[in-house]
């Protein structure tokens, strides 16, 4: 097998997963929620802050394996340990220095999706195609 085969092979196996993981990058911030140009999905950004549960200071925030968490494994205050992490409802410019933005999916039944028939108005009432008498 030579190499370029090989590559394509290999390409073929995991180009699929890549192009499932889309990460969404084109979905602006600044907005509550927006369509991904990329994959077409409702994206709700999220902001998130960590806290040290200790002291209540706040730590810088970052995403990692998914999960939000702060980018110091002590707080600076008190020396701790430990963190909660908070949602951020509306994001403001002191704390989008702290906070971590996950953009997630939003669940497709939360909009509602009615099919909706219009009938012609017509001056005569609708006649049955076929009377048998
Ligand atoms: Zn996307
Ligand atoms: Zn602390």
């Amino acid at each position: 097998m030579s190499l370029t085969v090989a590559l394509v092979h290999l390409a073929k196996i995991f180009l699929p997963f890549l192009v499932v993981k889309c990460v969404h990058d084109k979905v602006r911030p600044d907005v509550e929620q927006a369509y991904c140009p990329d994959c077409g999905k409702l994206i709700k950004n999220e902001w998130y802050i960590t806290r040290c549960s200790c002291c209540g200071v706040k730590m810088r925030a970052m995403v990692k394996n998914g999960e939000v968490v702060p980018q110091g494994h002590f707080c600076s205050n008190c020396g701790s340990e430990d963190f909660t992490v908070e949602k951020v409802d509306k994001i403001n410019f002191i704390d989008i220095n702290f906070a971590a933005l996950v953009k997630t999916e939003a669940e497709e039944e939360t909009i509602p999706s009615v099919t909706k028939c219009w009938q012609e108005r017509t001056p005569e009432p609708p006649k049955l195609l076929v009377q048998y008498l």
